[in-house]
């Protein structure tokens, strides 16, 4: 029998240095969304991902929900979104009073453009520049991405697309803070910095973590300072609190931001380790029949955030259920695929598009253990015990 061992799925990796940044908000009294963190972990994220301006907000969901406000997605327009996601991508539309229009995905995991461009030729009409869905007569705004895993989506592609129906892109980059191209139009650049706006998340099981939090990158300055503004309740007076529109309360704290200028300064060290791991299982499950790991996509470099197995019960002789209730009574916490979007009581009766391998991913994939403090020998021990348990 392996070693019995607790192994979590991803957890964060957190060092006592932050203790010095913590002890200085508690000294200053800077604990809310004022004080010098933010300012600093925004300007450091700026200069790893290579942008003019990073904006802190709350969480990845806060930073989503403003995108959508910034781009203009009104109520009753539509939004084109993946059904393979974590559900935060897609909320965020409903928040508008809009209305999402869903898509399988690819063997990548990430949105299939092959569907999403024959769903924009052959089920939309085109009039002035607007995208009218012709099932439903709404007009469909933009398209949330999500690179899934941390695995970057084909940007070259979509982008194109974008240009060509005039629609604005959404990068949910919550879960590839780290991964770039390294081939293409978009060689050198980040996740989350190609779209119209681009967002992460510090939540406790991302790559990096605040405990809780986001932050939100684009190119264009102006929806940046908006997105801003309208984060900190809108007040366009500093003095006689003054609002002309409807903000939200979704900045950043001093204290979350506290953990993220130590984390940053060690993302690429946890990107090294994750991919190490990553190399360790695949060399590992490559002698297990019945089980393969995903890989991540050509022309990049991911920050292999979660991984992956496809588990063949023909050939591993038990199915992934049973696979996930083994590993979980020996403590080796794996879980499936999220449950499809499309399929959540919310949105039963939104249009989902020809949806078909999402499916098969939902019945047959696992993630399993990734945590950037991972171990050699933990690594092991997980694929002793799937080994253990192919019948
Ligand atoms: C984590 C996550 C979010 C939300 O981020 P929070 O910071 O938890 O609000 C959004 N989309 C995806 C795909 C995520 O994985």
């Amino acid at each position: 029998m392996p070693e019995k061992r607790s192994i979590p799925l991803s957890v964060p990796n957190l060092s006592m240095d932050i203790l010095d940044n913590l002890k200085d908000t508690i000294e200053s009294g800077w604990v809310s969304t004022g004080g010098k963190y933010i300012a600093e972990f925004q300007e450091k994220m700026e200069s790893y991902l290579d942008v003019e301006r990073a904006v802190a907000v709350q969480s990845g969901t806060a930073g989503l929900h403003l995108a959508m406000r910034v781009l203009g997605v009104d109520r009753d327009d539509e939004v084109i979104v993946p059904t393979v996601t974590f559900i935060a991508a897609v909320n965020p539309v409903t928040y508008m009073g809009a209305e999402p229009v869903f898509m399988d995905c690819d063997n990548d995991l990430n949105m299939d453009l092959d569907k999403l461009e024959s769903f924009l030729a052959n089920k939309c009409e085109h009039q002035n520049g607007k995208v009218i869905n012709k099932s439903t007569g709404k007009e469909i705004k933009a398209i949330v991405v999500v690179h899934v895993f941390g695995n970057p989506a084909d940007m070259e592609r979509l982008m194109e697309i974008g240009a060509k129906y005039n629609l604005k892109v959404v990068e949910d980059a919550t879960e590839a803070l780290g991964s770039y191209y390294t081939s293409g139009k978009y060689e050198g650049e980040y996740c989350g910095t190609v779209g119209d706006i681009g967002v992460y998340s510090f939540n406790a099981n991302k790559i990096i973590t605040t405990g809780g939090g986001g932050m939100m990158v684009s190119k264009d300055q102006d929806l940046l300072e908006k997105a801003s503004f309208l984060g900190v309740q809108a007040k366009t007076d500093p003095w006689y609190y003054k609002h002309d529109e409807i903000g939200y309360n979704y900045r950043m704290t001093n204290i979350q931001a506290a953990y993220g200028t130590d984390q940053i300064d060690r993302l690429e060290d946890f990107i090294i380790t994750k991919i190490k791991n990553y190399k360790l299982y695949k060399e590992a499950l490559a002698e297990i029949d019945g089980l393969t790991l995903l890989p991540f996509n050509q022309g990049t470099r991911s920050n292999h955030w979660f991984y992956s197995v496809m588990v063949d019960q023909d050939k591993y002789g038990i199915d992934r259920d049973q696979l996930l209730q083994k590993l979980n009574d020996v403590n080796i916490q794996a879980r499936p695929l999220w449950g499809l979007i499309h399929q959540q009581k919310p949105y039963l009766e939104n249009q989902a598009y020809q949806i078909e391998k999402a499916q098969y991913y939902v019945e047959h994939l696992i993630n399993i253990p990734c945590s950037s403090n991972l171990t050699e020998e933990e690594v092991e021990i997980v694929v002793e015990w799937l080994k253990e348990f192919s019948q």
